[in-house]
């Protein structure tokens, strides 16, 4: 038990906010879980439906054989809400909080190996233990709910009354036989609904799933072509994910003066609010310049430059004609003159139309020239 207190004292200690131990048998709500992918609910993600994956969610032990126990762990990050800024002389987008800081993948597993070298050295001898970050199929909500960190909220979260929901998970399986947490007692979202309310494309779901395939931070990030028509406009200005269901949710809402590790006035500026005009005049080199060392770069440029789009679109601003203009006819991927012909259409007006219809015979690929008409048509 020393042991156990010594081990969550001391991830305290390295900014962890939460620290909770399980086992590695079969995550309770896996059938919630296989429920939602049979709904295809996943979208275009399949990976998460290969068989190999959903044997290792079902059975993390697979993951690494010999697993004894898991140490769930929970780190913060700067609550959406903070962020929101009134600019009078850009159009400025959003970016989710947790992407304002440089890429978990990147930092988190140092910190996670320095609390395992903490705990060997109290051990006094090595064991063997393999950590993950959002990098293994893995359950990490349904564990770090058994692990004590919390409940699953309305929104899908993992919520706890004194952290909040804005944290990324991390576990590391361990060879140790430890004693496990007991599974986070209560359930305190009551009678609650602004999740749901505010969700934009009111994708969240009754099980506490959300519906990827509607959600603006798969929609994003993950998802690949064109974003769905009927979508485009819920985007509001969010250019990378989305934080309107924990913005909302009061578990997070006491949380914006604390101190937050990590957060460099750096990426705050970098990131906090792209100003969209130059954002859609970015080369490939350029973007990976930018954003080699934060997840933006996962959407890559095209994702990027198309959410931009869109998003300029929903400005309903003359200011973004030019730029948009300029970018239907020279951007080399079709995805993002696509999206900017889907949002001269929404600007709408004699000038958007204008240079839509000057563009309509020159374009050639079939799927822009369907949007230029759509667009056409709304002008
Ligand atoms: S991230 Fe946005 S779109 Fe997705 S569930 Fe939350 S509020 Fe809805
Ligand atoms: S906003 Fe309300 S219902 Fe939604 S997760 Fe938070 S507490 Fe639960």
């Amino acid at each position: 038990m020393v042991l156990i207190m010594d081990i969550k004292a001391e991830a305290n200690n390295l900014g962890f906010s939460l620290a909770g131990i399980t086992s590695p048998e079969t995550p309770d709500h896996f059938s919630v879980f296989e429920s939602w992918l049979a709904a295809g609910r996943n979208g275009s993600m399949a990976y998460l439906s290969r068989a190999d994956t959903l044997a290792k969610r079902e059975n993390p032990r697979l993951l690494m054989p010999g697993t004894n126990s898991i140490l769930c762990l929970a780190y913060p990050y700067p609550n959406a809400a903070r962020q929101m800024k009134a600019s009078t002389d850009k159009l400025l987008g959003m970016v989710a909080s947790y992407a304002r800081l440089k890429d978990y993948h990147k930092w988190l597993p140092k910190l996670i190996d320095d609390l395992i070298h903490c705990l060997e050295a109290r051990l006094g001898y090595s064991i063997a233990y393999h950590a993950f970050t959002d990098s293994a199929p893995i359950l990490e909500r349904d564990l770090a709910w058994r692990a004590g960190l919390g409940w699953i909220g309305k929104n899908g979260c993992l919520i706890h009354p004194d952290a909040g929901s804005c944290f990324f998970l991390a576990e590391v399986l361990l060879e140790l036989d430890l004693p496990q947490d007991k599974p986070y007692p209560a359930d305190h979202c009551g009678s609650c609904t602004r999740c749901l309310d505010a969700c934009p494309t009111q994708c969240i779901l009754p099980d506490r799933t959300i519906d990827a395939r509607r959600c603006i931070s798969y929609l994003t990030i993950e998802h690949k072509g064109d974003i769905p028509r009927e979508l485009r406009g819920s985007m509001d200005n969010w250019v990378f994910g989305c934080d309107v269901c924990q913005s909302v949710c009061p578990w997070n809402g006491r949380l914006l003066a604390r101190d937050y590790p990590d957060v460099t006035a750096e990426s705050e500026a970098l990131l906090a609010q792209p100003d969209l005009i130059a954002e859609l005049k970015l080369s490939e080199i350029v973007f990976k310049e930018k954003y080699d060392q934060y997840p933006l770069s996962r959407a890559r440029r095209e994702g990027d430059l198309r959410n931009v789009a869109i998003v300029l679109g929903n400005t309903k601003s003359d200011v973004a004609i030019t730029a948009l203009a300029e970018s239907m006819t020279c951007d080399p991927a079709p995805v993002v003159r696509a999206a900017c012909a889907w949002a001269l259409g929404n600007i709408g007006g004699k000038k958007a139309g204008g240079v839509l219809h000057s563009q309509l015979d020159l374009e050639a690929d079939e799927i822009v020239r369907e949007e230029i008409q759509l667009a056409l048509s709304r002008c």
